[in-house]
């Protein structure tokens, strides 16, 4: 219980802290680590990775291929007619069936100032479903923008190499700031003020029923994102992001971080969009051998995928070192 209001507290803002206490596992697996040999090992350890360069793009390709397979089935049941998922990804009907977005759904209740059964129903199961594969899978596995914000960030970093682009970070705790301020504006106003700037309704509309003047904002974050700040919607706007950090909170599906795998060089943090989950991974930090990434965490994989000594892989609790 401690650990997960820990992980919500640093997911609304608070910066992550090192451990006043740990296991006694944890504290073998650190004093082995800290040993002559423990500390020989460990460079031995890098110095082989350095020459394997590992890098791995499976995830990726996969979470590509999922973000492209859910947007285009919006597209050809609309356009081919067939029926299968009417709407847009914040709310639609598949087979029939209500679904709306949690974010989305919450917005339209506090606009309207009541309960809507409807809602209710088509948000309890896209809430079951997201929150079985992770809550914040949306990001990562189904968001249109995720896929866009991700080709702005490699085109940032490749600008910011070269020194023609530069991270500006904000404090993370504005996300939930304005997080109330769009639930605020939506009962004042009696309207879902985000959706009108809300770049997943706005490109999940514009590949079904066709573009609008609505995309030059979504340019813009792009290229606010490649130029200025580093994953600036979703790392410091998007109440949909951290509606989905709640609902997978106590997820099943998972990342793990695993201490004794750990060379600690910090390549996980580098590649993460959201680098405050991985706090552990510095020497010091872990509390535990074993670790659940917190609820921000998006399970993209790329920390996966990046890691060369294995110290993080996707888990399904209970089932230890699924993947
Ligand atoms: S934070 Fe928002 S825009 Fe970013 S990937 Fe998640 S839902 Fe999409
Ligand atoms: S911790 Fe790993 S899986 Fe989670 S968001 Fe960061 S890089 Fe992706």
């Amino acid at each position: 219980m401690g650990r997960l209001l820990d992980n919500l507290a640093v997911m609304l803002g608070r910066a992550p802290r090192k451990p006043a206490f740990l296991t006694p596992a944890a504290q073998r697996e650190f004093a082995r680590q800290n040993s002559k040999e423990g500390k020989a090992d460990r460079k031995r350890r890098i110095a082989e990775e350095r020459e394997e360069n590992y890098r791995s793009h499976f995830w990726r390709n996969w979470r590509w291929i999922s973000i492209v397979v859910i947007n285009l089935l919006f597209v050809l049941s609309y356009r081919a007619d067939i029926q299968l998922v009417e709407g847009a990804l914040t709310a639609s009907r598949f087979v029939g069936f209500h679904m709306a977005d949690v974010n989305s759904a919450l917005q339209v209740m506090l606009a309207y100032k009541h309960v809507v059964i409807n809602l209710v129903i088509g948000t309890s199961t896209v809430v079951f479903i997201w929150w079985l594969v992770g809550g914040r899978s949306f990001c990562a596995w189904a968001c249109p923008y995720h896929l866009l914000g991700e080709w702005a960030e490699m085109l940032h970093l490749w600008l910011a190499r070269r020194g023609l682009a530069k991270d500006h970070q904000f404090h993370r705790g504005l996300r939930t700031a304005l997080y109330v301020v769009f639930a605020a504006l939506a009962v004042v106003t009696g309207y879902t003020v985000f959706e009108v700037i809300s770049p997943v309704g706005i490109l999940s509309r514009a590949f079904t029923y066709g573009a609008s003047l609505a995309l030059i904002w979504v340019g813009v974050l792009l290229l606010i994102e490649v130029f200025y700040s580093r994953r600036f919607w979703c790392r410091y706007i998007c109440p949909i992001g951290m509606t989905y950090g709640f609902v997978g909170a106590t997820a099943p599906v998972t990342v793990t971080y695993d201490l004794a795998n750990c060379l600690h060089e910090g390549k996980c943090r580098d590649v993460c969009m959201v680098p405050h989950v991985l706090e552990m991974t510095k020497i010091g930090y872990a509390d535990d051998v074993r670790i659940n990434i917190g609820a921000d965490c998006t399970r993209c994989g790329m920390c996966v995928e990046v890691c060369p000594s294995k110290a993080l892989t996707f888990d399904i609790k209970g089932l230890n070192k699924l993947l």
